[in-house]
């Protein structure tokens, strides 16, 4: 793709050329519509008649007529062009006939003191090959434009304008009650909202307002969507462009559209400049790799320039959106670039209700009920999998000729949005469901049963980031230091989720690899770092290179000592959920019905007598 001659040159003059050249095009581009629309006009004129319109007074005869009147004299000229005649009277009335082929009547008209003339029908066909020209010239010529646009075959034109398309600039179109079932990001974006409403007010109180803001979450979580609405909500204009358009490009480009991007953006501030797929610009950059010349890392550099480059008085605020947080350059999260972080996940039971009552407005849909069994079904569907799959209900309905969608269609189109090719999510099966509930219900019930551990904030039995399921839990303040009493408390909160598994199932599943690692990590730290264990009040730290100084016995003592940690905890979890599994009987099999509660919610049942 990178032509090698692009490389030397001066990435200015570069932009200077195909500025002048884009605006070329562009005239072109204008200059070829309006030639096109003349041309299929005259076309359309020519092949109506519109020009022969003449024709129009005449009136159609057999030829035995016209040939009648001739011998009565009341025909002055005829033209003969094929089989058809075209006879003027000595009224100045004009009529056509056709012969038949192989007729001939020149001579009984010439007889009859007509005057003949024979139109060899040439000019017809020449006009007739001159229209089929002009139209292959005009299929060609839109075949090759579109080709050069879409930049197969030549050498797309090395644009350097930012090709970042503007919405909404003047009336918004899309709210924030376009976009259901996340409240908590739409909360923390109000404030963005706000500011871009009315930035004076929150300038003149000197407040640093968040440029960057990063949007977090699956592929079809309405990230894209949620931007635009904070821009409609605001009414500002929304300048969008995608990280891995900048991948593509020559080198020297990339940056020089990130600086044009911005040099428009605050030429229309109050505005938002969304970012797409930022992971594809903003990758962590490889140390090792003493390059650097790379176009990924110049862009990335070029927008770590134009954000550092803001003022109070900017009012631009730049939404960036990625599924891939972890793999993040660390300098695109440093305060007063993307600090702000808003998590999208996918919506829980009563979200994808809300999600679907959006998408379900102006298709008739047989019952409410129908939604609320929707919802159940599709536990694991993104906001994008929904809107989806009530399409693909509707589509249904029409081709079958019903008047409402039901719920053969809709249970039919579950099937179809999992199958089909852009598939990004799968239903949670309800015996997953239920053992993720049981599981995170475990952990949040050991967590609260043990002293002196922080609150729990939440439960979900639904997908969040890579876990299927999320206990999470909110430290009461900023702690610096752990007593060994808490530290064994988080071990065994994290070993609830496996002991609710063995105690309710009686068999265990994958799902609590991430909680072992944890309660190791924990159970390791505590022996060779901090002390807490029968070795003793020694430092056994192995280097990250892997190089120490522990001997091959002490070793084995360790992991002695951590297995002994992590099966303490084990047991411990157990004990409490034993004693308590009505409880958690109840409250899982209430998870499952509404896959996110809350910790209120949480105490309320388990303390409730
Ligand atoms: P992302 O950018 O996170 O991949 P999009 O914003 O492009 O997802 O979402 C794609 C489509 O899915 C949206 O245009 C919308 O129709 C639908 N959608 C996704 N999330 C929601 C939501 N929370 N509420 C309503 N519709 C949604
Ligand atoms: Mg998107
Ligand atoms: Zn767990």
């Amino acid at each position: 793709m990178k032509p090698p001659q692009q490389n030397n040159r001066d990435p200015k003059s570069t932009q200077k050329a195909s500025r002048k050249y884009s605006r070329l095009i562009r005239y072109g581009v204008s200059a070829f519509f309006i030639l096109l629309g003349i041309g299929i006009l005259g076309f359309v004129a020519l092949r109506v008649g519109y020009f022969t319109a003449g024709r129009n007074s005449t009136v159609d005869k057999p030829v035995t007529d016209v040939l009648n009147m001739a011998d009565q004299h009341k025909i002055k000229t005829v033209s003969i062009s094929g089989n058809e005649i075209l006879a003027t009277g000595t009224n100045g009335q004009k009529y056509r006939a056709f012969k038949e082929d192989g007729q001939t009547v020149t001579d009984i008209f010439r007889h009859d003191g007509v005057s003949v003339t024979i139109d060899s029908g040439q000019s017809d066909q020449l006009s007739q090959a001159l229209i089929d020209l002009v139209l292959i010239v005009l299929v060609v010529g839109s075949i090759y434009f579109i080709m050069r646009r879409s930049g197969i075959g030549g050498h797309a034109a090395p644009f350097a304008r930012s090709k970042a398309r503007r919405f909404n600039e003047s009336r918004p179109s899309i709210l924030f009650n376009d976009v259901a079932g996340v409240e908590e990001a739409k909360m923390e974006l109000e404030e963005i909202v706000d500011f871009l409403k009315q930035p004076s007010r929150f300038t003149e109180m000197g407040a640093r307002i968040p440029k960057g803001v990063l949007l977090v979450g699956a592929p079809g979580t309405g990230k894209t969507l949620i931007s635009r609405a904070v821009a409609g909500e605001a009414g500002v204009p929304f300048f969008s462009v995608s990280g891995s358009e900048f991948v593509e490009m020559f080198v020297g480009v990339g940056a020089a559209r990130v600086r044009d991007l911005f040099k428009e953006a605050k030429e229309h501030a109050p505005c938002i400049v969304f970012i797409d797929e930022i992971d594809a610009v903003g990758r962590q950059r490889n140390n090792g790799n003493a390059g650097g010349n790379d176009e990924r890392e110049q862009t990335l550099n070029q927008l770590l320039v134009e954000m550092d480059g803001f003022d109070r008085q900017t009012n631009v605020v730049v939404i960036a959106a990625t599924n891939r947080p972890d793999v993040l350059d660390s300098a695109l999260l440093r305060p007063g670039r993307f600090d702000r972080q808003v998590m999208l996940d996918k919506p829980d039971i009563r979200g994808r209700l809300a999600i679907l009552e959006v998408h379900a407005k102006g298709k008739p849909i047989e019952s409410d009920i129908a939604l609320h069994e929707l919802a159940r079904q599709t536990a694991g569907f993104s906001g994008a999998d929904l809107a989806n799959l009530l399409n693909e209900a509707a589509l249904l309905a029409a081709r079958r000729s019903k008047s409402l969608i039901s719920m053969p269609e809709l249970e039919e189109s579950i099937l179809r949005v999992m199958a089909g090719p852009e598939r990004k999510s799968r239903v949670i099966t309800e015996a997953e469901k239920s053992i993720i509930a049981y599981h995170e219900v475990g952990h949040a019930i050991v967590m609260r049963s043990m002293p002196g551990t922080d609150p729990v904030r939440k439960v979900q039995a639904i997908a969040r980031g890579m876990a299927l399921g999320i206990t999470v839990q909110s430290p009461a303040e900023d702690r610096y230091l752990m007593r060994r009493s808490e530290l064994l408390a988080k071990m065994a909160g994290a070993m609830g989720g496996r002991a609710a598994e063995e105690l309710i199932f009686g068999d265990i599943t994958t799902g609590a690899s991430q909680d072992f690692e944890y309660v190791t990590n924990i159970a390791r730290r505590m022996v060779c770092e901090f002390g807490m264990s029968p070795l003793g009040n020694v430092a056994l730290k192995v280097e990250p290179d892997g190089s120490t100084s522990i001997g091959p016995e002490t070793a084995a003592k360790i992991d002695r000592e951590v297995s002994f940690l992590v099966e303490q905890a084990y047991t411990t979890a157990i004990n409490i959920l034993r004693e308590r599994k009505d409880k958690l009987i109840a409250i899982s099999e209430h998870l499952i019905q509404v896959e996110t509660i809350d910790g209120t919610e949480l105490d309320a049942m388990l303390f409730a007598a």
